[in-house]
């Protein structure tokens, strides 16, 4: 049985800024509570905006030291902040499942991803290589060097808290830039453990400042109108997003957007059907369907429709709904009562247009903010669930006939992140990835996200790339040296 009060006892309640936890300017407080039993579980500093200021003072004092020192250093840190987190892996995946409601097994493999972030760009922060070469002319020597942006924002949503996290600090502290960061109000408790396992670690005062907070803009807003912040790094929806890149833009910041989602689950009548089943139930239902990845829409080839719909729907029916805590739980609760009623509402809004909830399709009574895992049939494509980010156990089954629908379906939405393609044949598989839309393509899997892959999305799903050998220069600038040649005449 877990101690959660021994836990909970781990969180600084504080404001990281300049190494020291400290209380807020105005001392006020925030409560953040269990999405399964409703229950509090802490009270934090609220950061405001003057606080954001003094931790952006921190990392900007902090930030010219900082990058000299030498990559190994920082890698060392990193490696070690892996060690840490990878030791307090149950105190974390607790955390997790605590604040944000995800099953303890979901929480495991969050703690597992996340801290490979922090084993990658350790990795990373020693060959970071810039190249030196001959101009064309041979009138100069070119060197190209990396340098640290400077001090980032750093803004994570709910979801993946801890991943969210590391996500962005390991590529920041790899390329040598200092951060502030400012987590979801909702899920702060997991970065806050991770900020002290980061000074744990050995990073040095005022590289990483975190200023949790009930006021997302009074944060965002101080600081990103600041000549000395050189970037903002931010994870959520593309409402936010759209905002937050108005306001870079008045200060030329750097950016670096992730995005919503509405990936298609395309299912073709070669594929294995069992693959498939497994595949989009993975996509659909991992995280109770709260990711930017989910499989949103669920797209089937007519010939294949009824025997996909009948296994995947047993699937579904079969799942447990439950506090994540327990044993043998699959779906959790959603993180707050406003996602169960929008989840409500969009089955309506199916179920008005003709569709019909074959599985589910209702919140659960009682304590917690819980929804049945539901799916839908017959529902026509101008539905919300075809349309909007479901983000909640909601699957919506569609059909197509051809590979040209199949593409053009897929497409029809703004958003352009995750896409999943089931299908027998190689080189069907190249045909979807040159004609969808998406910066990433799951080929008969329906989990893909790793460290060593770029994440990130196209269209209105964001800009820029997380993980692999393309976080690092998200928080790296390039400078040319051009150094006249000896020889030249
Ligand atoms: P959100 O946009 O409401 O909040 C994200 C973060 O932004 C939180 O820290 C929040 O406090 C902060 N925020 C909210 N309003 C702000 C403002 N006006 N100024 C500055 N900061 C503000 O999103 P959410 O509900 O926490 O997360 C869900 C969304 O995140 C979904 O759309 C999902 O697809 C997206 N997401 C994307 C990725 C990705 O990598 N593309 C990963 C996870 C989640």
């Amino acid at each position: 049985m877990t101690d959660i009060s021994a836990v909970l006892a781990k969180v600084p309640t504080g404001l990281l800024i300049n190494g020291r936890w400290r209380d807020s300017s105005d001392g006020a407080t925030f409560d953040v509570e269990n999405p399964a039993t409703e229950e509090k579980l802490a009270t934090l500093a609220s950061a405001t905006g003057e606080d954001a200021v003094a931790a952006l003072d921190a990392a900007v004092a902090a930030q010219e030291e900082w990058a000299r020192t030498s990559p190994r250093f920082r890698s060392e840190i990193l490696r070690r902040a892996f060690e840490l987190v990878t030791e307090r892996a149950e105190t974390f995946a607790t955390l997790m499942t605590l604040e944000m409601g995800k099953p303890l097994a979901e929480a495991r493999g969050e703690v597992t991803y996340g801290a490979e972030y922090l084993r990658w760009f350790a990795e990373e922060t020693v060959r970071h290589y810039g190249r030196h070469t001959v101009v064309p002319e041979g009138t100069l020597q070119m060197t190209t060097r990396h340098k640290p942006v400077g001090p980032c924002l750093l803004i994570t949503p709910w979801n993946f808290p801890l991943a969210m996290a590391t996500r962005k600090v390991a590529p920041a502290v790899a390329a040598g830039c200092t951060m502030v960061l400012k987590p979801a109000k909702l899920t702060p408790l997991t970065a806050q453990y991770f900020a002290q396992t980061m000074l744990d670690a050995g990073l040095p005062a005022g590289v990483l400042n975190i200023v949790s907070s009930k006021s997302a803009s009074g944060i965002s807003t101080p600081l990103m109108a600041d000549h000395r912040l050189r970037k903002v790094s931010f994870t959520g929806s593309t409402a936010v997003g759209v905002t937050l890149l108005k306001a870079a833009a008045d200060n030329v910041l750097r950016t670096s957007m992730e995005l919503g989602g509405n990936a298609p689950v395309i299912v073709f009548d070669d594929a294995d059907i069992d693959v498939a089943v497994e595949g989009a139930l993975a996509a659909k239902m991992r995280n109770g369907g709260e990711a930017c990845t989910a499989g949103n829409r669920i797209l089937v080839q007519e010939g294949i429709a009824e025997e996909f719909t009948a296994k995947f729907a047993e699937k579904i029916a079969a799942l447990k709904i439950g506090n994540g805590l327990d044993d043998g739980v699959n779906v959790g609760p959603m993180v707050e009562a406003k996602a169960v009623a929008n989840l409500e509402s969009l089955v309506t809004d199916a179920v008005d247009r003709g569709g019909r909830a074959i599985v589910g399709g209702t919140p659960v009574e009682g304590a917690g903010h819980f929804f049945a895992p539901t799916v839908i049939v017959d529902a026509p494509k101008d539905a919300r669930v075809f349309r909007e980010e479901i983000f909640g156990p909601i699957a919506p089954v569609f059909t197509f006939s051809d590979e040209a629908e199949a593409i053009a379906l897929g497409n029809d939405t703004e958003y352009g992140l995750a896409s999943y393609v089931f299908t027998g044949d190689a080189a069907r598989m190249y045909r979807m990835a040159d004609g969808l839309e998406f910066g990433l393509m799951g080929y008969n899997s329906g989990v893909i996200s790793n460290a060593a892959a770029p994440f990130g999305g196209v269209k209105q799903s964001g800009l820029g790339r997380e993980g692999a050998a393309e976080g690092i220069e998200e928080y790296s600038t390039v400078q040319y040296i051009g150094q006249r040649d000896p020889y030249a005449v």
